[in-house]
């Protein structure tokens, strides 16, 4: 994805850490102006790199709160007189953030943004599904391809396990995609920008989340079959047919409420 030892500002780029900077100050506006961060807004920022993002986020807001995980990164922020003394940052692996924590104390909502690390932001969205009652909104830079997973509807070929399990949590809008060239170093694939926003009140109602998900992942395990082979550990054809569910169909073509319908009639 990148040139070996590529350097920016200084630092050697961490691919690892799927580092790749913002640059394009349009798009970084953009951004900001979606957001839309308000002065009491309790917000937190997903690795902020050189602070493309934080830098203007923070004059908007009381207090915003960054987690980067690389310590040359965290001392480049903490040395940056840019930003400015209401940024608090937090050396720390994302996935393993408290995200209650600043809820709880705020007794609000929180707000999360960031330009993702590519490597982990389909393991970090499902990271968030735990803190789901604390979150207001979120708005992420992701690979294009995940995003056209996430908003895909039944019979396209992005729609996928990860689709189903996002879109029963959460109500996700794209906004705009980003080419490669807004990044430095460029990232070989084309990237998007999301709002996702839990369900206040689920609207799908399923009785066991487990069940659920057993029955989304073995009906995905190979999304060719159809439904009476792919389901048949859990249902006869004739279970379907009561459903009002087509057999012959196949996961792909499922909508979320069928196969919330299905994991309530286990
Ligand atoms: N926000 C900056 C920008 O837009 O220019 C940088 C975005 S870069 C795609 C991703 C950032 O997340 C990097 O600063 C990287 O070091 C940081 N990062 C990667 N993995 C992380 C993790 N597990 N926890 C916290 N930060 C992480």
């Amino acid at each position: 994805m990148f040139m070996n030892n590529f350097i920016y500002k200084g630092h050697i780029v961490k691919k690892y850490l799927g580092q790749c900077f913002l640059i394009d100050n349009k798009v970084i506006k953009n951004i900001i102006d979606i957001i839309n961060p308000l002065y009491d807004d309790v917000l937190i920022e997903i690795g902020p790199g050189f602070g493309a993002l934080t830098i203007p986020v923070s004059n908007f807001v009381r207090k915003l709160f960054v987690i980067e995980l690389d310590k040359d990164l965290v001392l480049y922020l903490c040395n940056n007189k840019l930003i400015s003394s209401n940024v608090v940052i937090f050396k720390q692996n994302v996935m393993s953030f408290n995200f209650c924590y600043f809820s709880l104390i705020y007794n609000k909502n929180i707000r999360i943004f960031g330009n993702l690390p590519y490597n982990i932001s389909v393991s970090l969205i499902i990271y968030f599904i735990r803190y789901i009652n604390h979150i207001k909104d979120m708005y992420f830079m992701m690979q294009k391809e995940v995003v056209d997973k996430l908003i895909s509807l039944p019979g396209n070929k992005n729609y996928c396990r990860l689709t189903v399990i996002m879109q029963y949590y959460y109500e996700i809008f794209f906004l705009f995609n980003v080419y490669s060239k807004s990044f430095i170093p460029s990232p070989r694939i084309d990237s998007s920008f999301v709002k996702i926003i839990p369900r206040s009140k689920n609207i799908y109602k399923v009785n066991n989340i487990k069940l659920f998900n057993l029955i989304v992942k073995s009906a995905f395990m190979f999304r060719r079959k159809m439904l009476r082979n792919s389901l048949s550990n859990f249902f006869t054809v004739n279970d379907l047919i009561k459903l009002n569910i087509n057999p012959d169909l196949r996961a792909e073509n499922i909508s979320v409420y069928d196969f919330c319908k299905l994991s309530n009639n286990l």
